[in-house]
């Protein structure tokens, strides 16, 4: 192979400056005389879509992100694509949203991965690992790093296309109404929390449920569960869990960035035409980003209300416990990827993107935050 020196990078950067000249001139031309352009164009043919979401019916930052993606999705294509958006349980239940877009009654769901373990034993590592990728990680191996491709063929037996929509950043360890001071305190604690940290508390003796958002609070207040995880300030306060719970506990070793997730239906998909595909596709990328970027803005304003408002008291998991989590979730995932092989596929190809990344992150990003006073 040819050694690459800096005199073909530049080069080749030129280059690529001349060809874009050439793409944007060709976008003159009448139509159907450009590439592709006869094909990928609809003829003004209105697509009308149904969203089915676990989030509850307008709910801030991820029922809301629903509703703008369709309201981008709208404008995007002059009013030729439209979806109507419909919150957990009002078309139905919201942990049914696989199913409905599975089956096609509806064409596309707002979620997140890990509420379908149960009929895909890998999905959970496409939303979030305890003690795996943060968000700017997980959206690297996704976009750029293999992680998409692995996502889909875990889907295609349900006849689904995932992509990325939206991450919550590093999540809060959960609320809990007595104080956590050894793994012990785990045992015989009843915990919502989803995904594969259900199963990594479930090892330290508490037993997990998974709720959809709009039954926490009540299961909560009722005693049904003693303690749950959410998300973060921002959404926490919103979800009134300072009113039940005393101590906040941090930091979210369970979600250290969890993805949300369009579901599309593939044939639905598929059956758009290329305008309208990257249309959605396009939207799909800036709600992953708004999303992340709406609790990154809101989380420490909320945190500081929670503090103030609510006399929340803050607590941080010791050391040791986090170690003893962290045995655990190797177990929780060994015993996983023993059964499944997809599974095995596809945290292999996680786990060495983490390590390959996280040298990089070492030398960059954790010794820029060690730079920083609080
Ligand atoms: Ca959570």
């Amino acid at each position: 192979m040819k050694k690459y020196s800096r005199k073909d990078f530049l080069k080749k950067g030129a280059m690529a400056a001349v060809a874009g000249g050439t793409l944007l001139s060709g976008c003159g031309q009448p139509e159907g005389t450009s590439p592709g352009s006869a094909a990928a164009v609809s003829s003004g043919k209105k697509y009308r879509w149904t969203m089915v979401t676990t989030w509850p019916p307008k709910f801030a930052v991820l029922g809301e992100g629903a509703d703008l993606f369709a309201d981008w999705v709208k404008k995007m294509s002059g009013g030729r694509m439209e979806i109507r958006v419909y919150g957990g349980g009002e078309m139905v239940p919201a942990l049914e949203a696989f199913d409905a877009v599975s089956s096609g009654a509806a064409e596309i769901a707002s979620g997140a991965a890990y509420y379908w373990s149960g009929k895909v034993p890998a999905a959970p590592f496409f939303a979030s690992v305890p003690f795996g990728m943060n968000a700017q990680q997980l959206n690297a191996w996704i976009y750029s790093g293999g992680g998409q491709a692995l996502w889909e063929e875990a889907y295609a037996p349900f006849n689904l296309l995932p992509m990325l929509g939206g991450n919550t950043g590093v999540q809060m360890g959960g609320w809990f109404n007595k104080e956590i001071n050894t793994i012990e305190d785990f045992k015989g604690l009843k915990m919502r929390i989803p995904g594969l940290g259900s199963k990594v508390i479930e090892k330290a003796g508490a037993a997990s449920v998974n709720l959809p958002g709009s039954e926490i609070y009540t299961s909560l207040e009722t005693g049904v569960i003693d303690a749950t995880e959410w998300i973060g300030p921002y959404h926490d306060y919103k979800m009134g869990f300072a009113e039940i719970a005393k101590y906040y506990y941090a930091p979210g070793w369970h979600e250290p960035g969890t993805a949300l997730e369009l579901i599309l239906n593939k044939d639905a998909f598929l059956g758009l035409p290329e305008d309208l595909q990257e249309i959605v596709r396009s939207a799909a990328y800036r709600l992953n980003m708004w999303t992340l970027c709406e609790f990154e803005a809101q989380n420490n304003g909320f945190l500081q209300k929670l503090k103030k408002e609510k006399n929340v008291q803050l607590r941080h998991f010791s050391p040791e416990i986090l170690n003893s989590l962290r045995g655990y979730a190797q177990e929780v995932i060994a015993e996983i990827t023993a059964q499944d092989a997809l599974s095995k596929k596809v945290f292999d190809a996680y786990s060495a993107f983490q390590k390959d990344v996280g040298e990089w992150s070492s030398l960059t990003e954790k010794a820029f935050y060690n730079t920083i006073q609080a």
